[in-house]
C-alpha cells in the first residue's frame, strides 16, 4: 500500500489525511466525498517554484486550473504564489471570484469566443495564449473596441507528441491546437502579431502531452522551438521574453507509474533552455511551465460507501460503490488505473480480489478492475487515491446523480470548500411545460 502526502493509518485502523479521520469526514459530509491534502498541494507548488528560485531563473509556474478549479483551490494557488491558466470564461470567472490577481492569469484554448476574449481584456489578464489565425483577428477586434493592448504567446505544435514513455515525432503536426512549427504557420502568425498595434508578442508556448515520466520530450520541444527562434531572430529581429513549455508532468497513480521528482524536470528544462539561449547569444527567456495534475493529482482521495455485491460464479466479484463515472470519468474515458483501500479497515488482511463498479447505467462504469481487498460489505468505505486532478473538474450529473462535496484538510482541521449538490440543484435550471404547474 502506497500512502501519499500526509495520509496515514490511525489507531482505529482508519485512513487519516491531514490529521483528520476520513471515516469521520464521510459520516459528517456523506459519500462520495473528495478529500484534499492541502499540505501536499502546497509542497508540490513549492517544489516547482523553489527549484527555479534556487537556480536563479525568472519563471512563472502557472497552475493549469482545468485539473481542479474551485474558488478555494484558486485561493490556495494564490497563497502559494503560482500563476494560473484558464481555458474558458467559466474558469476565468472562478479565478476572478477567488480574487486571483488578473495579471497572473493566462488564457488558453483553441476556440475562445468573442465574449471570453472581451471578458479577459476588460479584466486586464496577464497574457493570452493565441492558438490560431481566427483568434488573432478576433483578439485585435476586441482590443480595438476596448482601446487596450495585450501580451500574447503563440501556441505552437513542435511536432512532438508524448505518450508517457515514448515520443512520436509527427511530421504532420496533426493537432487541433496551435500553429505548426514546421509548415510555416507559426512564421506567418509571428509576422502578423509583430505587426499588430494591439498584440505584444512575449514568446511561444508548447504543451506536448500529459502524464509524462521523462524529460526527453520537453527537451526535444525546447530544441525545436529554439530552431525557430533562431530564424525569427534573423528574419524579424524577434527575441522572446518568455518561453512556455506547458505542463504534463506525470504522477504516481499505481505502482506501474514511475514519475521523476519535480526538481528534476525543472533542472533539465532550465539546462536545455540555457544551452540554446547561449548558442543564440540571447538572454535566457523567462521560463513558464503549467503543471495541473502534478499539483493536485495525488493530493485528492475519494471516499465512497460500498453497497451491493454481485458474484459471477468462477469469474468475478463485483463490488459497487455509491459513485463512479459521475465523479471520476477517467477509467471509462482513458482506462485510467487507481489504487484503493478500505478507509475504515485499512490494514486488515487482503482476502479477495474484487472489481469496483460505479452505479451508473453503463457497463463501462467500472472504477477499478481486480483490486485486492479484505472481505468488504455495505458497512465499509472505499478510499480511492490520486483522484485530485480531472476528478471533480470532469464530474457530471449523468443519471441525475448529484456531484459530491469537496473537503480540504490540513493540520488536523477540515474545511468544506464545495457543497454536495442536492436534488433541488439538479432541477434548478429546468423549466416546466407552460401547461403544467408544479407547486
Ligand atoms: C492540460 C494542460 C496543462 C496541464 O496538464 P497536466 O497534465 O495536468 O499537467 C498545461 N498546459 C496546457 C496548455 C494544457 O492543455
Amino acid at each position: 500500500m502506497y500512502l501519499h502526502g500526509t495520509s496515514k493509518v490511525n489507531d482505529k485502523n482508519h485512513l487519516e489525511i491531514g490529521g483528520v479521520d476520513t471515516v469521520e469526514l464521510a459520516n459528517k459530509y456523506g459519500t462520495p466525498l473528495y478529500v484534499y491534502d492541502v499540505a501536499l498541494i502546497r509542497e508540490r507548488a513549492r517544489s516547482f517554484r523553489d527549484t527555479f528560485k534556487r537556480l536563479n531563473i525568472d519563471a512563472q509556474v502557472a497552475y493549469a486550473s482545468k485539473a481542479f478549479s474551485t474558488v478555494a483551490m484558486i485561493q490556495l494557488v494564490e497563497e502559494e504564489g503560482l500563476s494560473l491558466d484558464v481555458v474558458s470564461g467559466g474558469e476565468l470567472f472562478t479565478a476572478l471570484q477567488a480574487g486571483f490577481p488578473p495579471e497572473r492569469i493566462h488564457f488558453h484554448g483553441n476556440n475562445k469566443s468573442y465574449e471570453e476574449l472581451d471578458m479577459a481584456i476588460k479584466n486586464k489578464i496577464g497574457c493570452i495564449v493565441v492558438d490560431n489565425y481566427f483568434e488573432i483577428s478576433l483578439l485585435e477586434q476586441v482590443c480595438m473596441e476596448n482601446n487596450e493592448t495585450i501580451p500574447v504567446l503563440l501556441r505552437v505544435t513542435p511536432g512532438i507528441e508524448a505518450h508517457t514513455h515514448d515520443y512520436i515525432l509527427t511530421g504532420q503536426e496533426d493537432s487541433k491546437f496551435g500553429f505548426g512549427l514546421e509548415n510555416g504557420q507559426a512564421d506567418k502568425a509571428v509576422e502578423q502579431v509583430l505587426s499588430s498595434n494591439y498584440l505584444t508578442l512575449l514568446g511561444i508556448h508548447s504543451h506536448i502531452g500529459s502524464q509524462i515520466f521523462e524529460t526527453t520530450g520537453f527537451l526535444m520541444a525546447a530544441g525545436k522551438m529554439f530552431a525557430k527562434l533562431k530564424e525569427w531572430k534573423e528574419n524579424f529581429g524577434f527575441i522572446p521574453a518568455v518561453l512556455n513549455l506547458g505542463g504534463g508532468f506525470g504522477i504516481r497513480y499505481t505502482e506501474e507509474d514511475t514519475p521523476i521528482a519535480v526538481d528534476k524536470y525543472v533542472e533539465a528544462i532550465i539546462g536545455e533552455v540555457r544551452k540554446h539561449a547561449d548558442k543564440l547569444s540571447i538572454d535566457i527567456p523567462e521560463i513558464w511551465i503549467e503543471p495541473g495534475r502534478s499539483i493536485v493529482g495525488d493530493a485528492g482521495t475519494t471516499i465512497y460507501s460500498i453497497g451491493s455485491r454481485k458474484e459471477v460464479p468462477n469469474i468475478r466479484q463485483y463490488l459497487a460503490i455509491d459513485g463512479g463515472m459521475t465523479d471520476n470519468i477517467r477509467p471509462a474515458l482513458y482506462q485510467a488505473k487507481y489504487e484503493a483501500v478500505l478507509a475504515n479497515r485499512v490494514l486488515d488482511p487482503v482476502e479477495e480480489t474484487v472489481s469496483v463498479a460505479g452505479k451508473c447505467c453503463e457497463s463501462g462504469d467500472m472504477l477499478i478492475w481486480d483490486l485486492p481487498l479484505p472481505k468488504a460489505n455495505s458497512n465499509d468505505m472505499l478510499a480511492v487515491f490520486c483522484t485530485g486532478a480531472y476528478g471533480y473538474s470532469m464530474a457530471n450529473n449523468y443519471n441525475r446523480i448529484p456531484r459530491p462535496a469537496v473537503v480540504f484538510v490540513e493540520n488536523g482541521e477540515e474545511q468544506l470548500v464545495v457543497q454536495r449538490e442536492s436534488y433541488e440543484d439538479l432541477v434548478r435550471l429546468d423549466i416546466p411545460l407552460k401547461t403544467k404547474v408544479i407547486d
